[in-house]
């Protein structure tokens, strides 16, 4: 079982004895920079000239230099830009401003796990990565509340990375929900394979082949849109609220016996089949060389599928339907 840790279970004088450096300030690294900074600590956020984000981190009344300078002044990095960028970030900004005895944070391990980044072996090397988006970390904070956060700690110069990592997280409010401990490893494959098979990917591919199906079986789009899509949410909050045992306690019989029936005739083994092979080649790096490749080639497939995506008749459909429901779509 998993080991959790509690409020009483961090020291948040450590991190309020450091010098924080937030690169980035977008979902995560706002939340990240306002409620480490509202929580003592000593904060700065590092974002380039001409970055569409510095007024939003001045407006909050956070200083606001370049990423080079906050990894210059600060002993603990946090580095918050998208993932594709990051080892370009490390590069110009960060690597040449570490020094023996700091910390390197990171959100999300892609960039230790696969080696695009390889820090030097006397800094720490931590993760604290909330379990929420960043406006939902933030507002619990808010709140006096916290979002349960998952932390890891890579490599360990100090000897007291965890006990940083975990005062860190208390900083963030998540030690009030649980703190959960990963490894670099653990975290990356697991969230990787969760957002392509299942979250993202499975679901994505799941709704448009049963509204095709329905489609070209020449029953209406709006009608298989309702059904497909839309109804998907009441489901996903029932199962969110108590499992798969509320969500079948709350939908009629017959509904509970066909998902008996026939869930696993559109689920079947050779999917499962094809979930291990994609979670191999996650583990082998193939898929993290491949996105990073697309990435810096321009995002020409990329847009290939999202441009597709945006034509299909399941989202013109959808963008009609959702004018109908106020509480939905806010526009109409
Ligand atoms: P965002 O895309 O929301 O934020 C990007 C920020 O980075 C913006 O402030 C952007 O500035 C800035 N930025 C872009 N390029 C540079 C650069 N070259 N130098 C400095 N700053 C730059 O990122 P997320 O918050 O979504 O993701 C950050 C990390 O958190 C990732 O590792 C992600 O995996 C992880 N994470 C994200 C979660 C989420 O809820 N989104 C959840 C858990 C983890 P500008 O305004 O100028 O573009
Ligand atoms: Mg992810
Ligand atoms: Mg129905």
């Amino acid at each position: 079982m998993a080991e959790l840790f509690y409020e009483d279970d961090a020291d948040l004088s450590i991190i309020q004895g450091r010098k924080v450096a937030i690169i980035g300030y977008g979902s995560q690294g706002h939340a990240h920079a306002l409620s480490l900074r509202d929580s003592g600590a000593d904060v700065r956020v590092g974002l380039l000239e001409g970055s569409k984000s510095r007024a939003a981190a001045e407006e909050q009344g956070l200083r606001v230099v370049t990423p080079s300078e906050a990894a210059a002044e600060a002993d603990v990095i946090m580095i918050l830009v998208p993932d594709p960028i990051q080892a370009d970030v490390y590069k110009d900004a960060i690597e040449p401003n570490l020094k023996a005895g700091d910390a390197l944070f990171f959100g999300h391990g892609l960039n230790i796990r696969f080696g695009f980044i390889q820090p030097p072996a006397d800094v720490d090397v931590c993760m604290v990565a909330p379990k929420g988006p960043g406006h939902l970390v933030r507002r619990q904070y808010q709140e006096g509340r916290g979002v349960p956060a998952i932390v890891a700690v890579e490599q360990d110069a100090t000897g007291k990375a965890f006990d940083l990592a975990l005062s860190y997280a208390k900083g963030l409010g998540a030690t009030k929900a649980g703190v959960i401990k990963t490894t670099f490893t653990e975290e990356t494959e697991t969230d990787l394979f969760g957002e392509q098979a299942v979250l993202c990917g499975g679901t994505a591919a799941l709704v448009k082949a049963g509204f095709e199906t329905l489609v070209e079986a020449g029953y209406q789009p709006e009608i298989a849109y309702f059904e497909c899509l839309h109804e998907l949410k009441l489901i996903v909050d029932l199962m969110y609220e108590g499992g798969l045992e509320k969500m079948r306690w709350s939908v009629s019989e017959t509904a509970e016996w066909g998902d008996y029936v026939t869930g696993p005739r559109i689920i079947t083994a050779d999917t499962k089949a094809a979930m291990k092979q994609v979670l191999a080649e996650i583990q082998d790096g193939t898929f993290a060389n491949t996105w990073i490749a697309e990435y810096k080639a321009g995002l020409p497939k990329y847009n290939e599928y999202k441009n597709a995506d945006a034509d299909h008749l399941l989202e013109t459909t959808g963008k009609k339907l959702r004018k109908l429901m106020s509480w939905v779509d806010e526009t109409a």
